[in-house]
Formats: C-alpha cells, sequence, structure tokens
C-alpha cells in the first residue's frame, strides 16, 4: 500500500516531475506538461494526458506511476445544500471534505452577495480541507479531538481533496469564486512542510490564487512565525476560543504550551498584506467564555489590531460536554465587540444536519 502512495505523482512539484522526465529520458518542457495535466486540467490517470507522446504514457504506467486521485467515499447532502465528502486514501485512511456552495467562510463580511438563480449555484463557494488524519490538539469542544491523530495527510492528500471535490462539481477556478479554509480535520501547522507544499501546488497548479484560501490554527506559534515569512501563504485565522488564560487552558490544553499572551504577540507581530485582516475564531460556549464580561476581554486583547472576530457557536456533538448559546447571548457577544470597533461576524452553522459543520467532522458514516 505504502508503495502505491509513493507511485502517485500527485503531491510532486515542478521540479520533481522535471526530474522524473528527464530520469525516463524525456526533454525538462514535459515535466511542465505533466505539472499542467495533473494540477490544471484535473485529469485522473497518465493515459489521459493527451500533451504527452503514447510510448511515454505508456513507460509511466509500467513504472507505477497514477495520478494517485483520492476516492470520494461517500457524499452527505444537507438540506443547506453543503455537501460532506469522506474521502479515502490508498492505505485506507480517510478524511472529511466540506463543499459550501455560496460558502461564507473566510468570506464573512466582505459585503457582496451572491445572487439566487440556479446556475449561479456554485459561481462562489467554499471548500474545507483537512490535514490531518483526526487531530492530536485536544480541544475539549471538537469531535474531531476524540480521533486522536492517524497521521499527517501528504501534500498529494492534501491537494487531492480540492481535486477530487472540484471534479465532482465540475468546478474551475476561473469560472467560479472558489475559497479554500483549512479548517478541517486536523490542525495545519502540525503539519506544516506537507501543508505548506499542498498550498503552493494549489496556488501554481490548480489556480486558486493564496487571497482566496484561510488556514486555521489552535495557536501552534512558532509556526505561526514561520508562515509569516513564506513568500507564497494563506490567509492567518486563529482559534482564539477564549480570552484569558484560565478560561483557554480549561477548553485549550494547548494553551498550557503557548499561552494567550504568546499567542497575541504572534498574531501582532504577523506580517499582513495590504488589505489583509486577520481573523480571530472565537467558539461560543454556553455560560463559559460567552458572556459580556468576555467579551470585553477579547475586544481588549484584539482591539487596535487589522483583525476580525468570526464568532461561532457550539456545534454540538455526541461527547462534548458543552452547550449551545442562545441567539440573544451571540448577539449581545457581538454587540460588544462591534461597539468597541472591533469588526465581528456571526459565522452560520452549514450543513449541522450532516455534521459537516465546524468541530463536527468525525468521519460519521451514516
Ligand atoms: N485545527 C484548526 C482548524 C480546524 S478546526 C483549529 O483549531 O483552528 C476549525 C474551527 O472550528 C476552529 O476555529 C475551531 O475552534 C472550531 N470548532 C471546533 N469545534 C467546534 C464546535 N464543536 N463547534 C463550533 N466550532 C468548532
Ligand atoms: Fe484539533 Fe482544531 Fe479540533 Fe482543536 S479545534 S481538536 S486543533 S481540529
Amino acid at each position: 500500500m505504502k508503495a502505491e502512495r509513493e507511485k502517485s505523482l500527485l503531491g510532486l512539484d515542478i521540479q520533481e516531475l522535471t526530474e522524473l522526465v528527464e530520469g525516463s529520458g524525456e526533454p525538462a518542457y514535459r515535466g511542465r506538461q505533466l505539472f499542467q495535466a495533473i494540477y490544471g486540467e484535473r485529469l485522473q490517470s497518465p493515459e489521459q494526458i493527451s500533451t504527452l507522446p503514447q510510448n511515454f504514457r505508456r513507460s509511466l504506467l509500467d513504472q507505477g506511476y497514477s495520478v494517485g486521485l483520492p476516492t470520494i467515499e461517500k457524499r452527505f447532502v444537507s438540506s443547506d445544500g453543503t455537501v460532506r465528502y469522506l474521502i479515502a486514501f490508498g492505505d485506507t485512511e480517510s478524511v472529511e471534505t466540506v463543499w459550501m456552495p455560496e460558502g461564507d467562510y473566510g468570506e464573512a463580511g466582505d459585503g457582496t452577495e451572491a445572487g439566487d438563480e440556479e446556475e449561479k449555484q456554485w459561481q462562489r463557494a467554499t471548500i474545507c480541507v483537512s490535514s490531518q488524519v483526526g487531530c492530536a490538539v485536544g480541544c475539549e469542544f471538537c469531535l474531531t479531538a476524540l480521533l486522536g491523530v492517524k497521521r499527517n495527510l501528504t501534500a498529494g492528500e492534501i491537494v487531492g481533496q480540492v481535486i477530487a471535490v472540484l471534479n465532482d462539481q465540475q468546478a474551475f477556478p476561473g469560472r467560479a469564486r472558489l475559497n479554500l479554509v483549512f479548517m478541517g480535520m486536523g490542525e495545519p501547522l502540525l503539519n506544516y512542510d506537507n501543508f505548506m507544499k499542498a498550498v503552493r501546488l494549489l496556488v501554481e497548479g490548480v489556480g486558486i490564487p493564496e487571497s482566496r484560501m484561510t488556514v486555521s490554527t489552535a495557536g501552534i506559534v512558532p509556526r505561526i512565525y514561520d508562515l509569516g515569512k513564506e513568500a507564497v501563504r494563506p490567509k492567518l485565522a486563529i482559534s482564539l476560543n477564549a480570552p484569558n488564560d484560565e478560561l483557554r487552558s480549561r477548553v485549550m490544553p494547548l494553551n498550557h504550551k503557548w499561552n494567550v499572551q504568546a499567542l497575541l504577540a504572534a498574531a501582532r507581530e504577523f506580517p499582513l498584506r495590504s488589505r489583509e485582516r486577520l481573523t480571530f475564531e472565537y467558539v461560543l460556549l454556553n455560560g463559559v467564555n460567552d458572556s459580556a464580561e468576555n467579551a470585553k476581554e477579547v475586544l481588549e486583547l484584539v482591539r487596535g489590531m487589522r483583525a476580525k472576530v468570526n464568532l461561532i457557536a457550539l456545534n454540538p456533538g455526541p461527547g462534548i460536554d458543552f452547550s449551545t448559546p442562545d441567539e440573544e447571548r451571540v448577539l449581545a457577544f457581538q454587540q460588544v465587540l462591534m461597539r468597541g470597533g472591533v469588526p465581528a461576524f456571526i459565522r452560520k452553522p452549514r450543513g449541522r444536519d450532516i455534521y459537516a459543520a465546524c468541530g463536527q467532522l468525525k468521519r460519521t458514516s451514516s
């Protein structure tokens, strides 16, 4: 099984593909043709790559190469149009990837309204991408945490999720406004190198601009500094989720390692591009972190930063010992931030009925 994954073309960058073709005695420009066929045209087998000569296609197959796209094992369609995909890899591990037509993740507050005609259905969509099988971080309110971490995804597996979903939806970056949010299963910054390679392949190969991508982290502080130094990178969202160390350590054990002060220092030093804002995510847990007092604390933390706050009322699930605040409390929390001059948006849950919403990804297979 391992050998199969090692022979995947998906995940190789232009240099690696060029080395591969040269190793087979082909001219270097064939590397670019392969790159374009795999990531741009999203072909599924070397046989389909008509820009390559027949004998080279055959030689790739003889050497055991495949494109290596993951397979869509299951699809769950929500009443709101969200689709939760169960996507399987060569070793039988699987993750979830979520398609949200007219998605508002990462786009909240940009003021645009999508039309509602049929053909516009996915002129705008967001794909929520996983970075690990499970997650090791152990946040108390998150269903993915209950799985523990099985393994990191390879760059090819991260890109593969996006390509599998785009192919299934027949969506093309040139024709639709596609956003990617790395907010699925796992902590992307704990799989940093594979994640960043995937980002570059998605930008350069698949054609999704980095400005349409957002990575969410629970707060792996050293990697936030690394991310800030990258030439090509997504926008940054930080899962704050609590306004002080006492509360944050209670709901996010990783706060013992990197506390609120360290996290906010990294956030303040993060080099934003022009017109870019940081996002702070804040999951509201009824009676735990959602009081007006807590909102004032958040305000003090983020005031003066070029940042917005996305509020997420807890999406409940089995084994999660918190409850969802009612709308009034959520609105009151938002008001405190807004009045203090911090843009705050309430993220509406997508696909809660099919366990596709934030924090609900746990490979529910029915
Ligand atoms: N590991 C990364 C990205 C995946 S989680 C991170 O934690 O940021 C994506 C978002 O979902 C995070 O902001 C997280 O705080 C939020 N989340 C987790 N569990 C949730 C739940 N049960 N309800 C609502 N949001 C949740
Ligand atoms: Fe992992 Fe993010 Fe869930 Fe925390 S919220 S357990 S970091 S996936």
